[in-house]
């Protein structure tokens, strides 16, 4: 039986299991993870997401690799800017700033291996979007 699946959207094929803390952030990762991303080589939106880390396109047939989850993370670009453009010394703090914000608001990756940690912290933060239990 499926009633409330309007908020729900991709994570509704759970149904009532998991809670709805979890759902949120599977839900919020799984939007960034199914959205086209444009290719690095020929800059059509047909990148698509092979395996953890591996991204295909579908236009080009260019294979690269990048986030878990999305083609490039913030602190992924910095590291490949600082590795291009050999200026390490300069981009330190910029890193050092994206990494203290994924601190606060833990990244794709981050949220995957302590999403058990932070079970009982995000409660309160998604209790408005209980439709269901
Ligand atoms: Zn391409």
């Amino acid at each position: 039986m499926k009633v409330a699946t309007k908020k729900l959207k991709s994570v509704a094929r759970f149904g009532a299991r998991y809670g709805t803390g979890v759902k949120s952030r599977v839900l919020e990762i799984e939007q960034k993870q199914k959205k086209k991303y444009n290719c690095p080589q020929c800059g059509f939106a047909k990148v698509k997401r092979q395996a953890r880390g591996i991204f295909q396109c579908r236009k080009c047939g260019a294979k690269f690799t990048g986030g878990a989850y999305i083609p490039e993370t913030l602190t992924g670009g910095i590291i490949r800017k600082m590795v291009t453009q050999k200026s390490f010394v300069h981009s330190i703090a910029e890193l050092l700033e994206a990494t203290e914000k994924t601190k606060h608001k833990p990244s794709v990756e981050a949220e995957e291996e302590h999403a058990e940690k932070h079970e009982k912290h995000k409660k309160h933060k998604h209790e408005a979007e209980a439709v269901e239990e």
